[in-house]
């Protein structure tokens, strides 16, 4: 619950617009009370045919009656008891009753003492007029209580959007930001789910405390409070049902937040499902695996239809719950209140109700009183279902968002000379999991300007060696550093700014040429971008391309062969001209003789640039000065020629 708090401390930053949906939710929920109390004038009025300042002024006369009849009354009460004649205690009850009674009377003359000049002044004089009247003040606060209503309603959802924008926001920020091994903790399906799904979740919560939590319990209160003034001995007689209710509800909020968090689950496992046969698609046709991926896909979805007919039920259930207690309280009052106005009595089972007798009138918008405060008990419950849903989303993403990612940002980053003379790895370890050791103990430099081939058998640990330079990792033991400043004190930044990189799986955009090769350096001219593309030798197919570079490539590139994108990813790294180049089998898809046509325009590129290579092609370790070898976690280091020779 703690997590929804923090979600509803969130929403509360933009209090001016809440505190506006709040008060347009008072005024929804004193309009929804006047309406109902402005039809005890319309039934008193029609029927005894007489105009509201007569009613008034009628009111006004009985309850001097009654006081000046109680004033008697009392008078003889208090002889008979300081005589002592008759039944002393029966005597004592009747003057007891007679007080409070009296005290009522005093109430009803004072308010229409006070009543009456403002009748007088507003009113009219006819009767049917004044009906007339009264009809128009209901149709006209009904619409402006929907006015407010849908003021109210816009305010939280705006309010909520916002947050679950928000939300939104934090997750894509948190998924760019952590570390890899947490990002592939989670998958692209996790966050994929959080940003979408669970944020809705969390909206959907939001929504509902400020939008119904506040309103539907200010109608309730509303309406209690006037069936209250009316009797609040018959109120809370009416109310017995309460407590069963709110157990029901307790143990109903405690069902529907398990099989809340149960979708997350199962969601959470679909995305899975589907962006893997989605991503594989081709692995999926070759192999001819639709049916297993369809099987898969529809377990699935029948898994989440159960559960969602579980929700559906849980659900469901909240609506007949509250609606007993709302049918309960109008059922209790309609038989207790019938029994008082039809046998004129105050009291039921020695419990008084009321001080006087009831009235047609006054029992009617009693009535009406319990009736305005079921309908909303009945949305109440649709608001505590959706603050449950919100708790469950909250539980999902706020633990996400407090990931911390295990790359700290140093707090004082250090410079780091431009261009720098050295990396090194200073007795560096690494392991994955904390079992398996993939670099063991590393000790090795790069000069600047010096161009590394890394080679090795798979597994070796080679692209592993790459990202700890570039810090996507930071060692197990021992330390990386440029020009002897550990990378943990550079800025990621300022390191990675320094860095172009290659990777074997290209990732391209699905955006123009032109804008592919511009990521690498987004105020490149045109004329840069065409020329980093003559360089990776791309220029060539760009240009037989109707559209040339503003070709769209497709998701992830797929309009373009493997080489060709390639050469991309290339063009890309050569317009950053940084001066680190990373090249992870960056040529292994190329045709021979254009990846020799590259290696020339990478030998006059590279000049004055550091260039480490992790390749399998004998073409590429022409370009070398020195060769890393990479086996089983052991790095060792030797020039390119000596290599060759061995
Ligand atoms: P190479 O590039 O030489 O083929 P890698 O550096 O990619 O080898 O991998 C070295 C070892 O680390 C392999 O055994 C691989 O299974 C393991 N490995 C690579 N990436 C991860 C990862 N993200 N999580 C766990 N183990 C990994």
């Amino acid at each position: 619950m703690h997590y929804f708090l923090r979600a509803i401390r969130d929403a509360i930053k933009s209090w001016p617009l809440l505190l506006a949906a709040f008060l347009c939710s008072a005024g929804v929920a004193s309009l929804w009370g006047a309406n109902i109390a402005a039809l005890f004038p319309i039934i008193e009025v029609t029927l005894n045919g007489e105009s509201l300042q007569d009613w008034n002024t009628r009111r006004i006369d009985q309850a001097r009656e009654r006081i000046a009849a109680a004033d008697r009354e009392e008078e003889s009460l208090r002889g008979r008891l300081a005589s002592g004649t008759g039944d002393a205690k029966a005597a004592q009850h009747a003057l007891d009753t007679l007080t409070l009674s009296r005290r009522a009377d005093e109430a009803v003359l004072s308010a229409s003492q006070q009543l009456g000049p403002w009748l007088d002044r507003f009113l009219p004089t006819d009767p049917f007029t004044t009906v007339l009247w009264v009809v128009g003040f209901v149709v006209a606060s009904t619409f402006l209580k929907h006015v407010l209503l849908l003021t109210s309603t816009m305010l939280v959802a705006w309010v909520a959007m916002n947050i679950s924008r928000d939300i939104r926001l934090k997750v894509f920020d948190k998924a760019l930001a952590v570390d890899r091994q947490q990002f592939m903790r989670h998958g692209s399906a996790g966050f994929m789910a959080q940003v979408t799904g669970t944020s809705e979740m969390l909206a959907n919560g939001l929504t509902a405390v400020f939008g119904g939590a506040v309103t539907e319990p200010l109608k309730i209160m509303a309406c209690l409070a006037g069936a209250f003034c009316i009797s609040w001995q018959l109120t809370l007689a009416c109310l017995t049902l309460a407590p069963a209710v709110g157990f029901m509800m307790v143990w109903l909020n405690r069902r529907i937040r398990r099989v809340s968090k149960n979708i997350l689950t199962r969601s959470l496992g679909f995305h899975h499902v589907l962006l893997e046969a989605f991503n594989n698609v081709l692995t999926v046709q070759a192999y001819t695996m639709e049916d297993f991926e369809r099987e898969r896909f529809r377990s699935c979805t029948r898994d989440m239809l159960k559960i969602g007919m579980r929700h559906g039920f849980y659900f469901a259930l909240a609506n007949p719950i509250t609606e007993v207690l709302g049918i309960g309280m109008v059922a209790t009052s309609i038989a207790v209140g019938a029994w008082l106005v039809i046998n004129q009595q105050t009291e039921i089972f020695g419990i008084t109700m009321t001080e006087r007798p009831m009235t047609v009138p006054g029992i009617m918008v009693f009535f009406g009183m319990l009736i305005g405060a079921s309908d909303p008990v009945r949305k109440l419950s649709g608001v505590i279902t959706g603050v449950n849903v919100g708790v469950v989303g909250a539980q999902a993403l706020y633990p996400l968002l407090d990931t911390p990612s295990t790359l700290h940002e140093p707090a004082d980053p250090r410079p780091l000379p431009r261009p720098h003379r050295e990396i090194r790895f200073e007795h560096v370890s690494f392991s994955y999991d904390g079992i398996d050791t993939v670099l063991d103990d590393v000790s090795v430099s790069i000069g600047f300007g010096e161009r590394v081939a890394i080679v090795g058998p798979n597994g070796g640990g080679k692209s592993t060696l790459v990202n700890l330079v570039c810090r996507f990792y930071d060692p197990t033991k021992g330390r990386v550093t440029i020009d002897g400043v550990p990378l943990t004190e550079v800025a990621l930044r300022d390191l990675r700014g320094r860095i172009a990189m290659v990777t074997q799986q290209t990732e391209l955009f699905n955006e123009s040429i032109l804008y592919n090769i511009r990521y690498g350096r987004w105020d490149a001219t045109e004329e840069e971008i065409i020329e980093a593309a003559r360089k990776a030798h791309a220029h060539e197919f760009i240009a037989d391309f109707p559209e040339g570079y503003r070709t769209m490539v497709g998701p992830n590139g797929f309009r373009l062969s493997g080489g060709q994108r390639q050469r991309i990813a290339l063009a890309r790294a050569f317009l950053r001209d940084a001066e680190i180049l990373v090249l992870d089998e960056a040529t292994s898809q190329i045709d021979a003789e254009s990846e020799r046509l590259i290696h020339e325009a990478l030998a006059s590129h590279v000049s004055n640039r550091t260039v480490i290579m992790i390749t399998h092609r004998a073409s590429t370790l022409e370009l070398a000065d020195s060769i890393l070898h990479v086996d089983h976690g052991k790095v060792t280091k030797r020039p390119a020629r000596q290599a060759a020779a061995a």
